[in-house]
């Protein structure tokens, strides 16, 4: 399924403007969504899921208008929101059922086994019978996955699944991610760049709610090419770079200072180019959208 949105602003009661004007379509597969805080991203998944409308623009799943409400669309959007938290009374397999009687998966065997599948999916089995108050934060994480996979969406929004996981739960949460992208449309948001790098085909990078960059990863990273540099300078000289040039690291190296850093020209006689990173193509975006006059509000 295909998001195509148009104009897209969103300003909240009290007047912060958290998406202007935003135009792009949102295809299958695992679509990124990466910013700092404060950039949009929830927001915009709100719109995504209907939760919220925008206050200017349109929003279309599949040609069909969403911002028109019509519930046979919903039913096809699974969204697992920033601060999951089941009952915590419940135990994942009675919390999970429970989500199923709502989502009127019927009749009662098809519910059942509609959750014994999801139990299967996110290897949850294990842990059925504890009671989500006492799961760690990643089987947290992958009960809300599951809970969002049991009317079977075509469509899946996952706001910042990873955050507070240890790195073994991200590395799992990111394979089943990466997995699920297979046959449907998953926005997945973040601001930790490695875990988008790893799991997404796309990005859409947002500022200050401003699209600041949609396309392949790849593009991205290519993008930044020819103009990533390191040199080593005396500490007095990095003053002077940063002023220059968008400075992505420092590293002390005796009693100088190995500088990468992003820049059109080379940022200095002594240095050489390196091969970009995502996360040096990221911030050389930025940096760029800073020069250019700043993300509009
Ligand atoms: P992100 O998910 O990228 O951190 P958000 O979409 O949460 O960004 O927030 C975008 C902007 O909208 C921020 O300036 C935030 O303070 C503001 N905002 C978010 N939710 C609300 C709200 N319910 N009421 C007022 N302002 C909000």
């Amino acid at each position: 399924m295909q998001f195509e949105l148009r104009g897209v602003s969103m300003q909240y009661p009290g007047g912060v403007r958290a998406l202007g004007d935003l135009s792009t379509t949102i295809s299958p597969g695992v679509t990124g969504l990466l910013g700092p805080n404060g950039a949009g991203k929830s927001t915009l998944m709100l719109l995504l899921v209907g939760l919220a409308r925008p206050t200017a623009g349109t929003i279309q799943l599949n040609g069909a208008d969403l911002t028109g409400a019509r519930p046979a669309l919903y039913q096809r959007l699974g969204y697992v929101p920033q601060r999951f938290t089941p009952y915590p009374s419940l135990t994942v397999r009675e919390f999970l059922t429970y989500v199923a009687t709502l989502k009127r998966i019927e009749p009662k065997t098809a519910r059942h086994q509609r959750v014994e599948q999801v139990l299967s999916l996110l290897h949850l089995e294990e842990v059925q019978a504890r009671r989500t108050a006492h799961l760690s934060g990643g089987t947290r994480q992958r009960l809300g996955l599951a809970q969002a996979l049991l009317n079977e969406p075509d469509v899946l929004i996952l706001d910042e699944p990873t955050a507070g996981l240890d790195p073994d739960e991200r590395l799992h949460f990111r394979r089943i991610i990466a997995g699920l992208g297979q046959h449907r449309t998953v926005i997945v948001s973040s601001h930790i760049l490695g875990d988008l790098a790893q799991t997404c085909e796309r990005l859409v990078v947002l500022e200050q709610g401003r699209l600041l960059y949609h396309g392949a990863v790849d593009a991205l990273v290519a993008k930044a090419l020819g103009s990533v540099w390191e040199m080593e300078l005396p500490e007095t000289q990095v003053d002077q770079v940063s002023r220059e040039a968008v400075v992505i690291s420092t590293r002390r190296a005796g009693d100088r200072v190995l500088v990468r850093a992003a820049s059109l020209c080379p940022i200095g006689p002594g240095a050489r180019p390196v091969e970009p990173t995502l996360e040096d193509a990221y911030i050389w975006l930025r940096g760029a959208s800073v020069r250019e006059g700043g993300a509009a509000r």
